[in-house]
């Protein structure tokens, strides 16, 4: 088995990595209209102290990483980065997450640069929301850049949806039908409650609201989509793409499944999304820390990683950090 053990008998094989705080969009619940404070640049990891601690994580089990952020595409020649990465002994997955605002112009450079996967997030179908969304954004400029990534060969292409009440809650049918019509995997996720933004609709509703348009058949998890992420998969008959449902809020078992840290632009490793707790590891690389130091600071992180978040039914708090500074 693959991975580093935690306390609660977990494997921790997959690492996400923010790379930067910056973005070009300000989604509702993710950032205020005016931005955060950016960090400075020299407080943001530098692609060789990543590519330091991708190999010290390698060399402990973590065989998956994700580049997201803040907009991982604004960062300066991120191909080059995934290119470093992507030549690490014992990295199989290298994948990223991205608005896909800008994909239209990376795919192909980002899919020789030895990416595997692409996430594009996307809340809704109609444009004019798309701009109330994300304050700042073209819908327009996110479907080329899904067909982009399709034509450059990434396969599959998943969606993430963000499901809030009263916003976007009355397009799930349209985009459970572009598994049908475009074969689109889609994954909706429930909102997490940032004070003031919008109520989360919980999976299970979401899932009869879906089965308007046909029964959900669990999907199996050969067909190369399902991999061992937090996403519970479906399929609607005869469509080509799938339906995940992603449910942090009221799926019991859900952190009993997790599988990863995070690492965030300045360098801070974060056992659990909504916990606090980080363990730095700008200092020591920029102290020279030696390989079996950085190792010893990544298993404490795993060993401290809780056995699960405390959301239920309460408002989430990042004191220290927003969402856009931990890469979701
Ligand atoms: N900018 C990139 C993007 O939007 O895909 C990567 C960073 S973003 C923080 C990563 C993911 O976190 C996105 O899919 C976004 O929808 C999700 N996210 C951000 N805030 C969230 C929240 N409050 N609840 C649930 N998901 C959230
Ligand atoms: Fe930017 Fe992604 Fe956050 Fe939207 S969700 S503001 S695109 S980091």
């Amino acid at each position: 088995m693959t991975g580093i053990l935690d306390s609660f008998g977990r494997s921790i094989n997959y690492l996400r990595i923010s790379v930067t705080d910056r973005c070009n969009l300000r989604c509702l619940y993710c950032m205020p209209p005016e931005g955060v404070p950016q960090m400075p640049h020299s407080e943001i990891l530098s692609y060789e102290e990543i590519r330091t601690v991708v190999r010290a994580a390698a060399e402990l089990g973590i065989n998956k990483i994700r580049l997201t952020g803040g907009e991982p595409l604004v960062r300066a020649e991120l191909p080059k980065l995934i290119k470093i990465l992507s030549r690490i002994e014992g990295i199989q997955e290298l994948s990223l997450t991205t608005n896909g605002t800008f994909l239209k112009n990376y795919a192909l450079e980002l899919k020789q640069a030895g990416l595997s996967r692409v996430n594009v997030s996307l809340d809704t179908l109609k444009a004019d929301k798309f701009q109330h969304i994300t304050r700042l954004g073209k819908l327009k400029d996110v479907l080329e850049g899904i067909e982009a990534a399709k034509e450059a060969g990434f396969h599959p292409v998943k969606i993430n949806t963000v499901v809030m009440r009263g916003i976007n809650d009355d397009e799930i049918l349209d985009f459970a039908r572009m598994t049908y019509k475009d074969g689109w995997h889609v994954r909706f996720i429930e909102l997490m409650p940032f004070k003031g933004v919008a109520e989360f609709v919980p999976s299970i509703e979401l899932r009869q609201h879906i089965s308007l348009l046909g029964k959900l058949e669990p999907c199996p998890d050969s067909i190369g989509i399902t991999g061992n992420g937090p996403a519970m998969y479906y399929r609607l008959s005869r469509a080509k793409g799938t339906i995940g449902f992603i449910s942090p809020l009221t799926e019991a078992s859900f952190c009993s499944r997790c599988n990863r840290m995070r690492l965030t632009p300045d360098g801070r490793l974060r056992p659990c999304l909504l916990r606090e707790d980080e363990i730095d590891l700008k200092m020591p690389l920029r102290n020279n820390a030696s390989m079996e130091g950085l190792k010893r600071l990544i298993l404490k992180a795993v060993a401290s990683k809780p056995e699960h978040h405390h959301l239920e039914g309460g408002n989430v708090r990042l004191v220290k950090r927003k969402m856009s500074q931990i890469g979701g």
